[in-house]
């Protein structure tokens, strides 16, 4: 089975804040003992995707320097060149880029970017927020994709009243041509609301990254009904495990081969390829 990880982070040493730098170091001794290597030679990374079975892996830029970490859109989009499986996303800060709606046309027609992520809860912004919505009309637009990290997390400074997932119901129903993805899909305490919202408007997807995939029955006990909304991502390098193992655990969950194959790839192949 082919798989597509929809949620990998590029990163570079020092570019991190230092509660991202101890949690790789505790979490992922693995990757941490080849940092440099991963953060400089892309085809490390390929080789390392293919070993665990990855096609296609979306990478991700963070501009979220007073939280985690500031690894700009450009450096993904380097990262990725040549790269076919590499797929570049962009990230933005709402309260920092005077025409962050100009930039994303610029990095999508210009630079290959084929996605848009934003971090609500370590850029301090509400996503219905009205000064957001010349971006989400121009995502819409050019027909990409825009991730919102919905969930809790552990790094310094994060405000998580700002992922509350009801936010994202007004853009959902403005921007009705919009693929809306609910990064982590309300990890910690909003995984019903999460579930609701992807089931509620055909627009709204949930994906699994950081969630340990053998409780996701527990979280989301009628995830078989909603085969088509639910989308895998790893986190890497933020995870514990091989990515590989995650994908293993998916597969032997008791849920129908569709949903498993939606989940694992079909649903973000849709996503990324079919437009
Ligand atoms: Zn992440």
């Amino acid at each position: 089975m082919e798989i597509i990880d929809f949620h990998i982070h590029l990163v570079k040493k020092g570019l991190l804040n230092p509660t991202v730098l101890e949690f790789l170091k505790v979490n992922n001794p693995f990757f941490y003992s080849h940092f440099e290597d991963f953060s400089n030679n892309p085809p490390s990374l390929v080789n390392y995707l293919k070993s665990q079975g990855v096609k296609y892996a979306v990478v991700l830029p963070e501009y979220a320097p007073a939280t985690s970490a500031f690894i700009p859109t450009e450096l993904v989009i380097e990262y990725c060149q040549g790269e076919d499986m590499l797929i570049p996303f962009a990230s933005l800060n709402p309260n920092t880029d005077p025409e962050p709606a100009k930039k994303l046309e610029h990095y999508v027609k210009e630079c290959g970017v084929k996605g848009l992520k934003f971090l609500p809860s370590y850029q301090f912004f509400y996503p219905n927020e009205v000064a957001l919505y010349p971006t989400y009309a121009k995502a819409q637009e050019l027909n990409i994709p825009v991730i919102f990290h919905i969930g809790s997390s552990i790094f310094k400074g994060t405000r998580i009243k700002y992922c509350d997932p009801i936010y994202l119901d007004d853009i959902a129903t403005d921007f009705p041509d919009l693929k809306i993805i609910m990064a982590h899909s309300g990890r910690g305490f909003w995984y019903e609301k999460c579930f609701f919202l992807s089931r509620f408007h055909k627009n709204i997807y949930m994906d699994i990254t950081g969630l340990p995939p053998r409780n996701l029955l527990s979280y989301f006990p009628e995830l078989d009904s909603n085969g088509k909304k639910v989308i895998f991502g790893s986190d890497w390098p933020a995870m514990p495990t091989g990515i590989k193992e995650n994908v293993e655990i998916i597969k032997s969950l008791p849920l129908s081969s569709n949903t498993i194959e939606g989940i694992l790839y079909r649903n973000a192949e849709k996503i990324l390829f079919d437009g």
